[in-house]
């Protein structure tokens, strides 16, 4: 018999890594997604696979899944700054009323439980590098904190649950990811840079540029969050890649790598933008035995092939995308 791993999100960018490596690893893998931010062309190809099944709901209602569960990575949520500033209140839903969801759904099929946490619960940090003991700087009231709280409460009962119920439950706190299938139009520096780069438009640098990130190719992410998930580890755990860089010099390399010849401009930095992050990935290795394994100029250029494959329509179409259909007025 095969193991049972309900994936939320999975039709986001890393819900449906995760669903093709619970594939190859020989589970039968239950997706969900209510495509708000998803696309189902992430998981078209495991839709000929009998041991992939597919259900379009919103985990913020209640959730039923036939037959029993072993496993249940909840990664359903808006994920990208510009996303969770035009649905402010499906985040915050999705973070909270989702989790408690899927936490009860855990309960009831005696099933492991990980939650996808994030680095913004660190804030705009204070410490550097963010350790996992560090409790972070979050403005509640800001335009970040309906994800970022929304994540944070996500921690609080998901270790409630472990506490009080006896679950067995991970928790990975995710730094910024990156690899093929992000959204060219998330408006995520990446993505950003590189269809600006392949338009022949000017990539646009928020700020002065001096802010620091830490980009982890998306196989090493998985890599690390497959690793927690079959530990037994309860506390969080930051998976990322230390390797900080300022997006200044992100951009530059960006130009390099494209062989492009656009210029700089400026914009002005978004509210409570993180002045600096990386992760202090000491207990992923000590615990997890994890490390990175793909430095940044290798992903990028792997990921700078899948955009340059993407059709000349996904490219210009740079509205992002319209979520007015999810909205109720
Ligand atoms: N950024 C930028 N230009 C863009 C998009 C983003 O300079 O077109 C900056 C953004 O202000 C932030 C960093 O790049 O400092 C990373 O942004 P992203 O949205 O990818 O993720 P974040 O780490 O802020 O959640």
């Amino acid at each position: 018999m095969r193991k049972r791993v309900l994936i939320t999100g999975a039709a986001g960018f890393l819900g449906s890594h995760l669903c093709d490596r619970f594939i190859d690893e020989g589970f039968h893998v239950i997706g969900m997604d209510n495509l708000i931010t998803g696309s189902l062309s992430n998981i078209e190809h495991l839709f000929c696979l009998e041991q992939f099944e597919f259900f379009n709901h919103d985990v913020t209602t209640f959730v039923h899944v036939p037959g029993e569960l072993d496993y249940i990575l909840h990664f359903a949520s808006p994920a990208s700054p510009i996303d969770y500033l035009k649905i402010p209140i499906q985040t915050l839903k999705v973070g909270s009323l989702g989790t408690h969801n899927l936490l009860g759904l855990a309960k009831v099929k005696k099933a492991r439980f990980l939650i996808a946490s994030t680095s913004e619960i660190y804030g705009d940090p204070l410490v550097h590098p963010q350790d996992e003991e560090y409790y972070g700087n979050v403005n509640t009231i800001g335009p970040r904190g309906v994800y970022d709280e929304a994540k944070r409460f996500q921690e609080s009962i998901t270790m409630a649950y472990h506490r009080f119920h006896g679950m067995e439950t991970r928790i990975v706190r995710i730094f910024n990811t990156y690899g093929p299938r992000m959204r060219l139009n998330d408006g995520r520096v990446i993505p950003a840079f590189m269809g600006q780069a392949l338009r022949g438009e000017d990539l646009t640098v928020f700020g002065d540029g001096m802010q620091t990130r830490s980009f982890c190719y998306v196989d090493d992410q998985v890599e690390g969050i497959y690793r927690l998930l079959m530990s037994d580890y309860s506390l969080p755990v930051n998976i990322g890649n230390p390797d900080e860089i300022t997006i200044k010099d992100f951009a530059q390399e960006i130009i390099k790598l494209t062989g492009t010849d656009q210029k700089i401009v400026y914009k002005d930095l978004p509210k409570d933008d993180p002045l600096q992050r990386k992760p202090d990935i000491s207990k992923a290795k000590e615990i997890l035995d994890w490390e990175v394994t793909v430095r940044r100029e290798e992903g990028m250029k792997k990921t700078f092939n899948y955009f340059k494959n993407l059709s000349k329509e996904q490219l210009y179409k740079s509205e992002h995308k319209d979520f007015s259909k999810h909205i109720r007025k």
